[in-house]
């Protein structure tokens, strides 16, 4: 057998963040009752006009931006025409020859090295609606709320080589977006959606080979799979002595193939023109720069300033990066206790090991800046030790409890009072007299053991190191 390569290029929509839809007032709030996100606009009423929400053209260049593309500065919207029930303009309003971005470019990191995609394009374009099958009644129900919800559409140049290096692609795409903020990318909502556009090749070979462009895929891991059976798929056709067919398919994850949808339409099928109903957006140097302006810090940097300002080592900088609900997080802390190296030890080990145990991800991670400032503040100044720390941690996490509160309740304050201490190191001094002359004879350890008694009898709730130094002149 040969031995081939595989090539990839994605085209990934993405639901933008704005309040209202592209064209039109209504709400872009997922779910809701069915059809009650839309009015005469957004469902295609004739004599109804669009009007553009200029949010959109700033989300996308705000994404654009920080992907390195340039910004079109005279952009307009195309028609592309195309009848299905989920879209009762019959027409999406789209951009195909002006598009508001082009030539960026995305930096990713494998087992294998780094690499860059570059991104095609970017295009505004509204979203279609719903189509909701009913088993029971042997229908079709339609939902317009979706219609209308603002997207972008990403396409990157056929870069990429293997699903790994997808992968690193969405995660390193899906972090960008949220960082700039225009979307939550959240692909079991749908607001993240990927393409994959496939074809196989032989290894030395400078021409491309056919592709297929499969959709339906909302998981990474439906991703995966449809990448490695569909490049199984046409490097058998191709050993067979067929030709791979220009297509659409669908990736079904539970039989674990791909099926044919329909031949790949080309762009003239959709017999796109000019949107007669929108005026084309001139974009100004000075709009340019306001919205890089307001581009927030992006992860590199932010893992390159952790290094110098706080002193993290890189590895957990990354890590208190990956998600920009953590690096959020740790930075809200930091502004209250200003122990950046504290504020990083409890979310990378403690915070990092719920939202495992909980099945979280980052992003969800709901926990309050101001109550583990205090809960810091409280082992600091030896209110209460490391380990009733730990479990005050737990409960501030799992059920937003109020750090001081929980600890007076549940007597988990540690002894500050010195007499008391005093009191009870006297008693375990006298009710182990063997471990006391064995400290006198030299035997360093005993005193452990004696620390231990004290610690046992304070029911932990005391400073060890406090203890270790009264035990010893004591004794
Ligand atoms: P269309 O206009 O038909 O949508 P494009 O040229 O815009 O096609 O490409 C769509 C996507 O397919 C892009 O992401 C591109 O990188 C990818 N692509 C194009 N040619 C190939 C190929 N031969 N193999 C894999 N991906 C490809
Ligand atoms: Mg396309
Ligand atoms: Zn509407």
């Amino acid at each position: 057998m040969k031995t081939y390569e595989t090539v990839i290029g994605l085209e990934v929509h993405v639901e933008l963040a704005t309040k209202t839809k592209i064209f039109c007032g209504c709400t872009t709030a997922f779910g809701g009752a069915p059809n009650t996100h839309i009015c005469p606009v957004c469902t295609g009423m004739p004599g109804s006009l669009p009007v553009l929400n200029k949010k959109v053209v700033e989300y996308a260049m705000a994404a654009g931006l920080a992907c390195g593309c340039e910004i079109t500065r005279k952009t307009k919207f195309d028609r592309k025409n195309y009848f299905y029930p989920d879209l009762p303009k019959a027409y999406q309003v789209s951009q195909l020859y002006l598009p508001i971005c082009r030539n960026g470019k995305i930096e990713i990191e494998t087992a294998a090295g780094k690499k860059t995609v570059g991104i095609h394009e970017i295009h505004m374009e509204e979203d279609a609606g719903k189509l909701v099958h009913d088993d029971w009644d042997d229908c079709t129900l339609i939902d317009y709320n979706r219609c209308g919800v603002p997207l972008i559409e990403i396409v990157s140049d056929p870069d990429m080589r293997s699903a790994e290096e997808v992968i690193a692609y969405l995660e390193k795409l899906r972090l960008i977006l949220k960082y700039v903020g225009v979307s939550d990318c959240k692909m079991q909502e749908g607001s993240l959606r990927a393409d994959v556009n496939l074809s196989i090749r032989e290894v030395g070979s400078t021409e491309f080979g056919t592709r297929t462009e499969m959709k339906n895929l909302n998981s990474f891991k439906a991703i995966a799979r449809a990448i490695e059976g569909e490049r199984k798929r046409q490097i058998e056709v191709l050993e067979y002595g067929k030709k791979v067919i220009q297509e659409t398919r669908r990736w079904d994850d539970n039989k674990d193939t791909s099926f044919a949808m329909r031949t790949k339409e080309d762009a003239m099928d959709y017999r796109y023109f000019p949107e007669p109903d929108l005026v084309p957006v001139v974009i100004s140097e000075e709009w340019i720069s306001s919205i890089k302006e307001k581009e927030p810090e992006l992860r590199d940097a932010k893992i390159k300033r952790y290094q110098t300002e706080y002193e993290i080592p890189a590895y957990d900088a990354g890590i208190l990066t990956a998600s920009k609900r953590m690096a959020d997080l740790f930075e809200e802390t930091i502004a209250i206790c200003q122990k950046p190296k504290e504020v990083s030890n409890w979310l990378m080990v403690e915070a990092m090991r719920l939202l495992k145990e909980t099945e979280q991800e980052a992003d969800e991670l709901m926990l309050s800046a101001k109550k583990l400032a205090e809960l810091i503040e409280m082992i600091d100044s030896g209110k209460i030790n490391r380990t009733v720390g730990k479990e005050v941690f737990e409960h501030i996490f799992k059920e937003d409890a109020d750090p001081l509160e929980y600890v007076k309740k549940n007597g988990l304050l540690m002894e500050q009072d010195d007499g008391r201490l005093k009191e009870v190191i006297r008693i375990v001094i006298q009710s182990n007299p063997q471990s006391v002359s064995d400290y006198h004879s030299g035997k360093q350890k005993a005193i452990g053991y004696l620390i231990g008694q004290t610690m046992s009898l304070l029911h932990g709730k005391a400073d060890p190191s406090k203890v270790r130094s009264m035990m010893e002149a004591e004794l």
